[in-house]
């Protein structure tokens, strides 16, 4: 047992990078931040916390002072299954909609949510091997900019000009596999996270990529790096964690990774679909059910229009379609068992090329485009990756597009059409480089878009085009479970942190089909649901990971790690604490009731196909149930979190 150390599990160590001096302060962590927040999201949410009551509330999310932080956690890179997932916390730009509109029944507004993004690969553990906790990024550099880190040092490097290339006259940053080769090449055994050339442009959706596929996806963080002429962030070193008591560390540890492998292979668990079909698996679950009996009819299409479709065109895109085309195993450093990702490849046609299979949610939401063309979504996804660009929120606004372009309230020639997969490429390129009025519409957040609709359709009524974009009023975008058919799921949605629609936050599909129901009920379950996220995010394991952290075994061999002793409730408050820490800070961007309360009128007209049929969003339940919700975690009636 090694007791005379400061830091056991972590580092010990964070960067304060300074973009507009150049200047990096290394600090010495904090002990008793991390017995309160644990570390990743929960530790991000207390430093960005800090900076905001420093340098007041952020109006806008692309402004110099919108602090972006990227780090990992204690669990990362030990043998625990899964433990290499790390943290991204920033105010998102993409739920920014800065004034009030009569169209939204004069909300107030809300000038960007503060936002957590999980990503795997081999970064997060890479970033801990190189000596750091977290990187705390302010400010914005004159020029561009990258990041290295090794061996405790940070440095601030001028971004060489071999990472940038012309396109219509602009110097723009290339694509992401580029950027990695390159950096790859200068910096050997390293590994790097980067904005591409969306996030150069700071496209609203623009996402981080590391390790060429994996991503900080959701909210922005790539347009953040832009907005402060930052390209990239690599790392690399050999640095490893002390033990608290390393024997009683490896005993436990060993007994977790047999649970998770025994789970893996137990068809009573969820997660044994995971090596062979991944997510995927869900997307035969929503179509078709089966579990539990139950008959699916929950696969968005047709803009979340319906839950159901011609079941001759879905076989071209289900999770046997996906299957055929995928290869072997590309899973996140130190997964294990669960190892969902792989790589896919199309052999022949305009689509062919190597790359990985995408993921349900991302396939999910181009069938909600009608797109069911297994090679034109492969080669979408790959695309999506090379540019730097958040898949889900992408569909999102492809679907609300289509919707419009079908009413013929559109101008553009370009503007896709339901089920058009070179439309979406075309349109794609043309966000992320900004080559077409087009693009350049659809680079920004929702509201703006809308705002800027009405300026040139006159005799559209504003509700008509918000009815099409259900990510209107500063939503994130609905996830790939058609948000009519959950009332539980539709709660996770429109309370999640992150903003209105991410699915990650609290998952209650299979708690709903299995009879959970009532709004005392559904509200609980979505409460404990987030905190149990927020404690995975901040342990720094992946959503799948299988066990309870609440176990003895578990909290046995974090203590082993850490040295610090949790109870189950009293490390279920660490999850509570991080969660209404975002939730404060959000309220003071301005996320009240209001923004929770919003139903996309869309999800307000019944199904009409499929086993659901008649389902859509019960306003008066939704009330009742956010009551609930409000009650559980001991906030106001009005959504406010006191801290
Ligand atoms: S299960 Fe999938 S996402 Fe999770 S750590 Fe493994 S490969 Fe990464």
């Amino acid at each position: 047992m090694n007791k005379n150390k400061k830091f056991f599990g972590y580092t010990g160590r964070w960067a304060f990078v300074d973009l507009n001096h150049l200047k990096v302060e290394l600090q010495e962590a904090e002990p008793g931040i991390y017995r309160l927040y644990l570390g990743g999201r929960g530790v991000q949410a207390y430093l960005n916390f800090q900076h905001f009551k420093k340098v007041g509330w952020l109006k806008s999310p692309l402004s110099p002072s919108n602090r972006i932080i990227i780090g990992q956690s204690s669990l990362n890179d030990t043998t625990v299954p899964t433990a290499g997932r790390g943290s991204c916390s920033f105010i998102s730009p993409f739920t920014y909609s800065p004034r009030k509109q009569p169209w939204l029944g004069n909300r107030p507004p809300v000038f960007g949510l503060h936002t957590h993004s999980s990503c795997g690969g081999l970064f997060p553990n890479m970033l801990k091997r190189a000596g750091f906790d977290q990187l705390i990024i302010d400010g914005r550099a004159e020029k561009p900019v990258r990041i290295l880190v090794n061996e405790g040092k940070v440095e601030i490097l001028e971004a060489e000009p071999e990472l940038f290339e012309e396109k219509n006259g602009k110097k723009v940053l290339r694509r992401v596999s580029e950027i990695i080769d390159f950096l790859n090449h200068k910096h050997p055994g390293s590994s790097t996270v980067c904005a591409g050339p969306a996030g150069w442009n700071q496209v609203s959706f623009a996402c981080l990529t590391a390790d060429y596929h994996r991503n900080f996806g959701r909210g922005g963080a790539g347009a953040v790096f832009g907005s402060k002429n930052l390209v990239a962030v690599t790392a690399y070193g050999r640095w490893l964690p002390d033990y608290y008591d390393r024997e009683k560390f490896i005993e436990t540890a060993r007994q977790i990774d047999e649970s998770v492998k025994n789970h893996v292979h137990d068809p009573n668990w969820t997660a044994s679909f995971r090596p062979e079909t991944g997510t995927t698996w869900w997307l035969d679950r929503a179509f078709n059910g089966g579990y539990l009996g139950k008959l699916g009819g929950y696969l968005p299409w047709h803009n979340f229009s319906e839950g159901y479709f011609d079941p001759e065109l879905y076989k071209k895109v289900s999770t046997r379609a996906f299957l055929e085309i995928a290869g072997q195993h590309r899973v996140c450093n130190r997964c294990r068992h669960i190892l969902c990702s792989r790589t896919a490849s199309v052999s022949s046609g305009p689509y062919a090329g190597q790359g990985v299979r995408p993921e349900f949610e991302t396939i999910a939401l181009w069938i909600n485009c009608c797109l069911t063309d297994r090679e034109a979504i492969f080669f979408l996804n790959h695309l999506c990756n090379e540019y730097g660009v958040d898949t889900m929120t992408f569909g999102s606004v492809m679907a609300g597009v289509m919707e419009l372009n079908e009413k013929g309230w559109l101008k553009f020639p370009d503007a896709p059409a339901f089920g058009d997969g070179q439309g979406m490429i075309k349109a794609l390129e043309q966000i992320v480089y900004g080559s077409s009025d087009l693009g350049r519409l659809l680079s920004q957040p929702t509201d703006l878009v809308v705002e800027e609709l009405l300026k040139s359709l006159n005799q559209v009524k504003p509700e008509e085009i918000v009815r099409c974009l259900t990510t209107a009023y500063a939503g994130l975008g609905y996830a790939g479970i058609e948000p009519k058919v959950f009332p539980g799921m539709f709660t996770a949605y429109g309370t999640s942190n992150r903003g209105r629609g991410d699915h990650t936050y609290a998952w209650t599909i299979q708690a709903e089909e299995a009879g959970l129901q009532g709004a005392e009920d559904l509200a609980a379950y979505v409460v404990g649901s987030q905190v149990g996220k927020a404690l995975t995010d901040s342990l720094g394991l992946c959503d799948f990971f299988t066990e309870d952290f609440t176990s003895p075994t578990f909290l046995e061999m974090y203590q082993a790690l850490t040295g610090f002793e949790y109870t189950a409730e009293s490390l279920k408050e660490c999850g509570r604490r991080i969660y209404t820490l975002e939730r404060h800070i959000n309220n003071r961007q301005g996320r009240k009731r209001d923004y929770d309360a919003f139903i996309p009128p869309k999800f307000l007209e019944p199904l009409t196909a499929g086993p659901y049929a008649g389902r859509a969003v019960d306003p008066v339940l939704y009330s009742t149930i956010l009551d609930a919700y409000y009650r559980y975690w001991g906030w106001s009636p009005d959504g406010e979190a006191s801290i």
